[in-house]
């Protein structure tokens, strides 16, 4: 038996196989969040697809016309770009005439960084050009530090970090929360720019609270909803949606500071349907396991002394 590409993907593939034995054997890790931590919560069912959370960001954090966009004076982008920080992305089916619908209906969905517990681009960064801040949990990016690899792209379960393909020194960009305003004790742009509350800002603990307080609101009911930052005192009454029971980012991947409520189901929204343990916890399992008991290097030799044993019975029966 030669020693061929093929054979060499055959053994690896058991080898993943032996290594998830051993991760499934892991607990998950949970992530613990500073209580310091921030983030956002949007809420879908209050979301008109006006888009003025877009148009914020842009201002905030001066972001021109989409390179891709061939009409520089009018920017409607339709998805994350390096200049396009956060979407609006619109979900229809059938006459699509009821907001917040499944059936017949139409929904909204805001994309932009997670700002994860667990970042899995931080874990992918060779060079810490990625970081998540202890206190706020912010996630950003030190253009200085990157050297271009684009793994944290790669990493991300979301799709967020987008490469300026267009420029002759590229760099990745992202939300960074507008931490530039935070430091000045603002909040992000998209948040105060947004006139219903779906965008809404503040502490991640207020704003766990208040999704789990809104999935217990009875549908058609009205409601007070904070507007812009959960720890100011406006709101605006409205009534309530049906919710779908599930507060995405709670969970997924170990939870992420940014948290979306909806009437219709994630999936659907184009969310990606995650686990609750974070890739960065699976990928150290995966280490552990594989160093534990100098696992590695004892199945690395197995494997080829297997091969050349094999290789020189094939030479010595061909002869
Ligand atoms: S959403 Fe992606 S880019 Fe943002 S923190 Fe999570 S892994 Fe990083
Ligand atoms: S937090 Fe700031 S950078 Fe992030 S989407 Fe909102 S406005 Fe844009
Ligand atoms: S500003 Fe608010 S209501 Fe308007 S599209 Fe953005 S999140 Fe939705």
């Amino acid at each position: 038996m030669a020693i061929t590409r093929r054979n060499l993907l055959k053994a690896s593939a058991c080898g993943g196989a032996l290594l998830a034995c051993g991760n499934s054997a892991q607990a998950a890790r949970r992530m613990e969040l500073a209580p310091s931590a921030l983030g956002i919560l949007y809420d879908s069912t209050l979301c008109i697809g006006c888009q003025a959370c877009m148009v914020g960001c842009k201002q905030a954090n001066n972001m021109g016309p989409d390179p891709a966009d061939n009409n520089q004076t009018w920017d409607n982008p339709s998805d994350l770009s390096s200049r396009t920080l956060t979407v609006i992305q619109k979900y229809e089916q059938g006459n699509g005439r009821q907001h917040n619908q499944e059936e017949d209906g139409f929904a909204f969905i805001k994309l932009q960084c997670m700002h994860c517990a667990d970042p899995a681009c931080v874990s992918a960064c060779p060079v810490s050009a990625m970081t998540k801040d202890k206190k706020t949990g912010i996630v950003s990016y030190n253009k200085k530090a990157c050297i271009g690899c684009r793994y944290c792209q790669i990493a991300c379960p979301y799709n967020i970090p987008q490469f300026e393909w267009d420029k002759p020194l590229p760099q990745i960009v992202k939300c960074e929360l507008c931490h530039h305003l935070i430091a000045k004790g603002s909040i992000s742009a998209c948040c105060t720019a947004c006139p219903t509350g779906a965008s809404l800002f503040g502490p991640v603990d207020l704003l766990r609270q208040e999704a789990h307080r809104r999935l217990l609101y009875r549908a058609g009911q009205y409601y007070d909803f904070p507007l812009h930052d959960i720890r100011a005192a406006r709101t605006v009454s409205q009534p309530a949606a049906k919710y779908k029971a599930h507060l995405f980012g709670e969970k997924e991947l170990g939870g992420s500071q940014v948290m979306m409520l909806s009437a219709v189901d994630f999936q659907k929204l184009g969310m990606p349907e995650l686990p609750d343990e974070s890739y960065a916890s699976m990928t150290e399992n995966i280490q552990h396991t594989l160093y534990k008991g100098m696992f590695l290097p004892i199945a690395l030799l197995g494997g080829l002394v297997y091969f050349v044993k094999k290789n020189a019975e094939n030479h010595h029966n061909d002869e």
